[in-house]
């Protein structure tokens, strides 16, 4: 069967769902958490890393745009999105002027990024939004036991970040998880409150892992890789990890 042919199959098999857009939270200048109920079906079922795909009204028809979801998948009934609200953007922008309780679509669930069930252990590497949908593997994964989880989300400034009170409640809940935001903007961390220090490292991921690995170099060709967040920067990680002897089958990526 041809690609084209297989996609558009496949395109046919996704459910629609049809929701009530029920709230926004801001999560820094230029992103929001959009929480949506479902009513037709009333329930969806999908893998923690999959994404849905926003149907965007137009004059005529609509057009598509994919986000990964971002809340657990033991939450049948809504689910949220973290989106970035991008100038000019049609499906971004279309988010940030919906009113509460109006109805918007989507089809779906769709995508393979998804943890694998086995004992590695799993590192995120992530930048921007690219949390959203490990916000929701690690709300909802951690039935998967004797791995360790650590994540290292990429951030241009302190203002930009958001989820690190939630974040500091899982690493308090579960002694597996880790995570450290990596700032790449600013001068120093001297802006941070001196406990949450601790969580905060001054730099690219590549660099904060590099230090933080720099002892565990057999170590980290057996364990996997979650790569998220802006084309090029998930491609840059992924050459940096084969570089250090990652086996390729060990990095999984979602490309925004
Ligand atoms: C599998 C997948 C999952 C995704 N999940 C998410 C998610 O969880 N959260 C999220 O915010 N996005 C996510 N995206 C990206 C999302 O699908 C859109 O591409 C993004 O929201 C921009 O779409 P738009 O319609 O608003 O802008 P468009 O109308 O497509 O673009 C408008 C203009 O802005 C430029 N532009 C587009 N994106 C950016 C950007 N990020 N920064 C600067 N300029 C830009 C374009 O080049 C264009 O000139 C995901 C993408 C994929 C493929």
């Amino acid at each position: 069967m041809g690609y084209g042919l297989w996609v558009r199959r496949k395109k046919h098999m996704l459910s629609i769902y049809k929701t009530i857009f029920s709230k926004k939270s801001q999560l820094n200048s230029n992103t929001y958490l959009y929480h949506f109920n479902l009513f037709e079906p009333k329930e969806i079922i999908f893998k923690p890393g999959q994404y849905i795909i926003l149907k965007v009204p137009l004059e005529k028809g609509y057009i598509s745009r994919l986000y990964s979801i971002s809340s657990s998948n033991t939450e049948k009934n809504s689910f949220e999105l973290i989106v970035e609200t991008v100038l000019g953007g049609l499906g971004s922008g279309y988010l940030s002027s919906l009113k509460e309780g109006v109805e918007v679509n989507f089809q779906g669930p769709a995508g393979m990024f998804e943890l694998k069930k086995n004992e590695r252990d799993k590192i995120f590497m992530v930048t921007g939004t690219g949390i959203a949908p490990i916000r929701s593997m690690i709300n909802s994964k951690f039935e998967i036991r004797n791995s360790k989880f650590s994540l290292f989300w990429g951030l241009k400034n302190y203002k930009d970040v958001y989820l690190l009170n939630e974040l500091k409640g899982y690493k308090l809940k579960v002694a597996s998880f880790d995570f450290k935001i990596c700032l790449s903007r600013e001068q120093n961390l001297d802006m941070i409150p001196e406990e949450d220090k601790k969580y905060f490292f001054l730099g690219h991921i590549d660099s904060c892992f590099e230090k933080l690995f720099t002892n565990h170099y057999s170590l980290i060709t057996v364990n996997e890789f979650y790569l998220c967040g802006g084309r090029n920067i998930v491609e840059s990680l992924k050459q940096f990890l084969l570089s250090k002897n990652v086996p390729k089958e060990n990095i999984i990526f979602e490309k925004f």
